[in-house]
């Protein structure tokens, strides 16, 4: 497998060379929004550590990311009223990997409610509002 990348996207944003609106951190991992949302609240986990996917990730990485995953999967069904959520995680390119350091997007869902179509960028105004009412969420 390729080498993990430290210049991909989102150690830029770990390092923070390139800003992001982040949600939640602890001394593991990071939630931020994705800036493409697929459903309002669309956001991503990933370990502040280095790892290209589950490909390569250890025990603890994922340990650490899905503890966090579900507390943001949580507190977006809570924030939203959602009727469900989706977790998604994508592993190498033909996997339908764009980002190559490990994460999950979070999706509040609806019933009877499509994601929209990817590559759409969202509103930031938006995108930051959302936020606001995850971390309330999050107490
Ligand atoms: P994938 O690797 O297929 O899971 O897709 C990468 C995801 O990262 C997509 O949903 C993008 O919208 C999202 N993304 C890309 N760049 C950024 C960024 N700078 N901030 C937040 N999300 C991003």
């Amino acid at each position: 497998m390729t080498a993990y990348d430290p210049d991909n996207i989102f150690a830029k944003i770990l390092r923070g060379e390139i800003p992001s609106t982040r949600v939640y951190e602890d001394d593991e991992t990071l939630a931020f929004m994705d800036i493409m949302p697929r459903s309002d609240g669309h956001l991503l986990v990933i370990p502040k550590t280095p790892c290209r996917n589950l490909l390569d990730a250890s025990p603890e990485q994922l340990a650490s990311v899905m503890t966090t995953v579900q507390k943001l999967a949580r507190a977006v069904v809570k924030a939203f009223d959602a009727d469900g959520v989706t977790v998604q995680q994508f592993n190498e390119a033909a996997g339908g990997q764009e980002v190559f350091h490990l994460h999950f997007h979070i999706l509040p869902r609806y019933e009877g409610v499509s994601v929209r179509p990817p590559g759409n960028m969202g509103d930031f105004d938006l995108i930051a509002e959302h936020a606001e009412k995850i971390k309330g969420a999050l107490g």
